[in-house]
């Protein structure tokens, strides 16, 4: 089946059989929600948080000192991260953000993260798409970690100061350019000096996560991670 298609085609089936796993299609059992234990189980994990080096941290070289890039899954095309970012953004299934960032929480906890933030930053949608949206997915992720970690979501640290249209026909070093100076750092005595972690939906080439270290790594904060959902390689 065409791609685009096969895409209507699962978020008609999810109106009418709410309960199927947004990876695998099979219905789910009784206490699961969104995700089945077996595509739980086979989440491509990337386990960044336990690797001393990984390719994510490249993207980052010689542009921002993350302390920790920590990637929960890969994302890969037509792959089960891909449905759950689309069911996310755009069917009001905000829970799957929360049950993401529990479920990268614990990973995290028992990688020995427990003490290691201070405040958790999402990465700030434009106000327009955050109407039209009604929430910010990358809030919800943090919701979830938040519970987990008990580190407490400062959610207006960063804020949007201008709009960037479309970036998607220019090259990497346009991009980070483009970016720089569009985020601006909210509730100061919250963040300077703290160990924070920034949060996102998807890792693609960085740059937007270039563009919001720029003014925390300015306050200064004492340290400053990094954690989304998935990433692409
Ligand atoms: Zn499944």
């Amino acid at each position: 089946m065409n791609m685009k298609i096969k895409e209507y085609w699962n978020d008609f089936l999810s109106l009418i059989y709410p309960n199927l796993c947004l990876g695998c299609d099979d219905p789910l059992p009784q206490g699961s929600k969104y995700i089945c234990p077996k595509c739980h189980y086979n989440l491509p994990k990337t386990n960044t948080h336990a690797l001393e080096r990984h390719t994510f941290q490249e993207k980052f070289m010689g542009l921002v000192p993350f302390s920790h890039v920590l990637v929960y899954a890969y994302f890969i095309k037509n792959g089960i991260m891909q449905h759950v970012l689309h069911a996310l953004k755009y069917n009001d299934n905000q829970e799957i953000g929360i049950m993401l960032g529990r479920w990268y929480g614990h990973d995290l906890l028992l990688g020995g993260y427990a003490d290691a933030f201070d405040a958790i930053v999402p990465v700030p949608l434009h106000p327009k798409k955050q109407e039209i949206r009604g929430y910010n997915q990358a809030y919800c992720f943090a919701l979830g970690l938040s519970e987990v970690l008990k580190t407490p979501v400062v959610e207006h640290g960063l804020i949007r100061t201008k709009h960037i249209d479309s970036q998607t026909k220019k090259g990497k070093v346009n991009r980070i350019l483009d970016v720089e100076g569009i985020f601006e750092v909210q509730e100061i005595d919250r963040l300077k000096d703290k160990r924070v972690l920034l949060v996102d939906d998807v890792l693609t080439t960085g740059s937007t996560l270039v563009a919001c270290a720029t003014p925390l790594l300015a306050l200064p904060c004492q340290a400053l991670s990094v954690a989304v959902m998935a990433g692409v390689k």
